[in-house]
């Protein structure tokens, strides 16, 4: 049974966590993330209004969500961001606002995201590589986003991490490179297992480099585990002897559903649960109606719908979900 006040789940997961997608749309073409074919973006009038994102991030915080993720899409093409974000970070019992992006804008943004309250960032980079980076993103854009994380990095922006999603035979040879990007721009480097998500054809168990394997390979730099903290997220962070700090996201080998306090809220107005499941509550009308009551209601039927834990891995079954993490916002 839900506490409305505290927005609990059947679980007795605390809701505390909003990851809102502002756009599906990007500059970037990941391989894994934008299918190759037969891809749709939403119409405009399809894709919420920042007002009525306010409207919602406001009722969310009533119920006990004190960190809000914005995202995408890549967040930092959508016009008025920073504006949106400067009003969103001013909402009463938000205690952080962070951004995922891509990095590409983030030399020009950075201060602006500084001065607007935005005081965390992950960056998203596959690899160092600039031939590697245009075939996985579809452009080499390697040099204005490794400025973009220096530039963040020394405006104080902390934590500034950089999540890769670490693929066999793809950039798993540059593990280590990023072991000494964390050292040398003073950023946490986090190596995420790939998901079935986006394009699914290129998923396969045998594609999916294993937490475990990751940190045997860093064996050298003699990493040590650190004790979570609230910046920790979904990741295992840890110490190497370089001074750098890498972090391991294993939403395959060994989920975190059960300390899953979130809920995802999609460019297009529905209520995504997890992540790893298609279901989703429509939640644009009410918010274009500014209907209160209604909105708690759906928030509290969405928490509700959580389950315990994803299944992803429980069979053999091939995973196709229907939005890709652009649209899903991820
Ligand atoms: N455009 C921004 C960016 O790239 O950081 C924000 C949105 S992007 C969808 C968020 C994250 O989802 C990126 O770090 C990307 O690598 C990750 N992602 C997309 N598809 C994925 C997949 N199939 N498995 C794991 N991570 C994925
Ligand atoms: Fe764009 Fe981010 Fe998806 Fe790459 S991962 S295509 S940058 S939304």
């Amino acid at each position: 049974m839900n506490n409305i006040n505290e927005a609990i789940d059947s679980f007795g997961r605390r809701l505390k966590y909003l990851r809102i997608s502002v756009t599906d749309r990007c500059n970037f073409r990941c391989k894994y993330c934008m299918p190759n074919n037969d891809f749709h973006m939403l119409e405009c009038d399809d894709i919420l209004r920042y007002e009525d994102i306010l409207f919602a991030a406001e009722v969310f915080s009533k119920l006990g969500v004190n960190r809000i993720r914005v995202t995408g899409g890549e967040p930092l093409v959508r016009k008025g961001i920073i504006e949106f974000l400067s009003k969103l970070t001013k909402i009463a019992n938000i205690n952080e606002v962070m951004v995922t992006t891509n990095g590409s804008l983030l030399y020009k943004y950075a201060q602006d995201l500084y001065n607007a309250g935005v005081k965390r960032l992950n960056i998203s980079l596959d690899s160092l590589k600039p031939e590697r980076n245009k075939y996985i993103t579809g452009f080499d854009k390697t040099d204005d986003i490794l400025k973009g994380i220096e530039l963040a990095s020394s405006i104080g922006i902390r934590p500034v991490k950089v999540n890769s999603v670490i693929i066999r035979d793809f950039n798993d040879d540059e593990i280590e490179d990023f072991a000494n990007l964390a050292a040398k721009y003073n950023v946490i480097c986090r190596f995420i297992e790939f998901m079935p998500i986006g394009n699914a054809d290129d998923w396969g168990q045998d594609n999916i480099i294993y937490g475990d394997d990751i940190i045997k390979r860093l064996a050298k730099y003699e990493p040590v585990e650190l004790p979570r903290d609230i910046n920790s997220g979904p990741a295992v962070n840890y110490k190497l002897n370089n001074g750098g700090i890498v972090g391991i996201i294993t939403p395959i080998s060994n989920h975190f559903c059960s300390d899953c306090d979130k809920l995802r809220l999609t460019s297009d107005g529905k209520i995504r649960p997890c992540l790893l499941s298609d279901k989703e509550i429509d939640i644009k009308d009410v918010l274009k109606k500014r209907d209160e009551d209604m909105l708690i209601n759906m928030i509290m039927e969405s928490l509700d719908s959580k389950k315990d834990k994803h299944s992803v891995t429980d069979t053999e079954q091939k995973y196709d979900f229907k939005r890709t993490m652009s649209k899903i916002g991820g």
